[in-house]
């Protein structure tokens, strides 16, 4: 027998856009998909082992597209009321030095591959190129966002430090790009999008900021008051020209948005013009829907940007905000979506996994079960059996139990170095 080559048969076969399949069939060889797809048009090749899983589903790799694994550490924390209070939370507690920020992100990781993760769009959030080493020295791939903060008369020094990092670290190796992050319209002025937009467009890099995410922030762009005004003039971050640009997030950056395609994390508040202007830019949209829960915003958009034809992927924000001290998946925001929502689990199978590599720039075709190299290929549990393949591949989602790799994701051979780079100004 080749044990090179293993046949496995799975009650529910079923990717995003290729395979829906009730009985099931993946044949592999080594870490490829030889075919998947019904047990007879498979077949039983001679020389493969055959594994029959009884009462699992077999599902590609998924997609985080928005987290922060340098937070890790810290655990789920009860959400106290005040967006404000919980950044000074993260603030006080998040790791500040090397070796910290390293042991957070390698526990990240851990959490994120057992969440049935291959890859994440992971916010490096004190401009650390620690979990970039970290992910590149990991069997996970994605992009590490390198964040920066800077408003009013320190853009100029964040500008310096963007150019600095683009110029001195390699941007794409071992499956892991660097993106770049200014980190919000609240705590980046026009200088800095500009210049990371640049940067990004000149570098072929991913470029993600979190927008419209809270009414403080809103409220701040708006009108330049409220709880945000007030924490950065605590930080000493605020100055005369800093805020009150009299509109939307969205129209405020419209312009940097139309010369780039973002990926923007949240938009929990937009309407009918803000998706038109986004639609108009590219712009992708990752939705993290038990983080956006636990914040207390009502509801969330998506369905309104999918119709709009913006690409909506899933991410699940920090291990704070989560439900699952063991695990850091979208499998989980799928199911919160489809409990709360009904949502159709083919979409959301998509959000958590094409939807979520092109938001990325990751092939897409490493995310479902179509021959070749996949990131990964994933048993999940059926919480009961049903009729069809659709009901079925919901029954996955009425589940709660982790996922379990069938083929987990590559690891990378070489490792890289440690060098970090520390911005000064205020860190969030
Ligand atoms: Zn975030």
């Amino acid at each position: 027998m080749n044990r090179a080559r293993r046949l496995i048969h799975a009650p529910l076969v079923a990717d995003a856009e290729s395979v829906l399949s009730m009985p099931g069939a993946v044949l592999l060889e080594h870490d490829r998909i030889v075919a998947a797809g019904s047990p007879e048009s498979i077949g039983q090749p001679e020389d493969a082992e055959v594994t029959v899983l009884e009462n699992e589903a077999v599902l590609p790799g998924l997609v985080n597209a928005h987290t922060h694994l340098d937070l890790s550490h810290i655990g789920p924390v009860p959400f106290g009321g005040s967006f404000t209070g919980w950044i000074e939370l993260v603030r006080q507690r998040r790791a500040v030095e090397a070796t910290a920020i390293a042991a957070a992100t390698d526990h990240g990781i851990a959490l994120a591959l057992a969440g049935g993760c291959a890859a994440v769009g992971d916010v490096a959030g004190v401009g650390s190129t620690v979990p970039l080493a970290r992910l590149r020295a990991a069997a996970i791939g994605g992009v590490s966002f390198l964040e920066c903060f800077g408003l009013g008369s320190k853009q100029e020094r964040t500008v310096e430090f963007l150019q600095q990092a683009v110029g001195s670290i390699p941007l794409d190796r071992d499956g892991v790009r660097l993106g770049l992050q200014p980190h919000s319209p609240y705590s980046c002025g026009p200088a800095v999008f500009a210049a990371a937009a640049r940067l990004a467009a000149a570098h072929n890099l991913p470029i993600c900021t979190h927008l419209a995410e809270t009414l403080e922030e809103l409220e701040f762009v708006r009108a330049g008051t409220g709880p945000l005004a007030e924490m950065l003039r605590g930080f000493g971050a605020w100055e005369p020209g800093v805020g009150g640009q009299g509109d939307h997030p969205v129209a405020i950056l419209a312009e940097v948005l139309a010369a780039i395609p973002f990926l923007l994390a949240h938009v929990n508040y937009a309407g009918p013009r803000e998706f038109a202007t986004l639609a108009a830019c590219g712009a992708r949209v990752v939705y993290c829907p038990r983080a956006s829960a636990y914040f207390g915003h009502a509801g969330h958009p998506y369905r309104e940007l999918l119709a709009a034809g913006i690409e909506v992927a899933l991410g699940t924000d920090s291990l704070l905000c989560l439900d699952t001290p063991d695990r850091l998946g979208t499998l989980d925001e799928m199911r919160f979506l489809h409990r709360r929502d009904g949502t159709d689990p083919r979409l959301l199978l998509r959000m958590a996994t094409t939807a979520g590599a092109r938001a990325l720039g990751l092939a897409a075709d490493s995310f479902t079960l179509r021959p070749g190299r996949p990131a990964g290929v994933l048993a999940v549990p059926i919480a009961n059996p049903a009729e069809s393949p659709h009901a079925t591949l919901a029954a996955v989602l009425r589940g709660d139990r982790p996922p379990r790799w069938v083929l987990p994701p590559g690891r990378p051979a070489c490792l890289p170095d440690q060098a970090a780079v520390v911005p000064d100004g205020f860190t969030a």
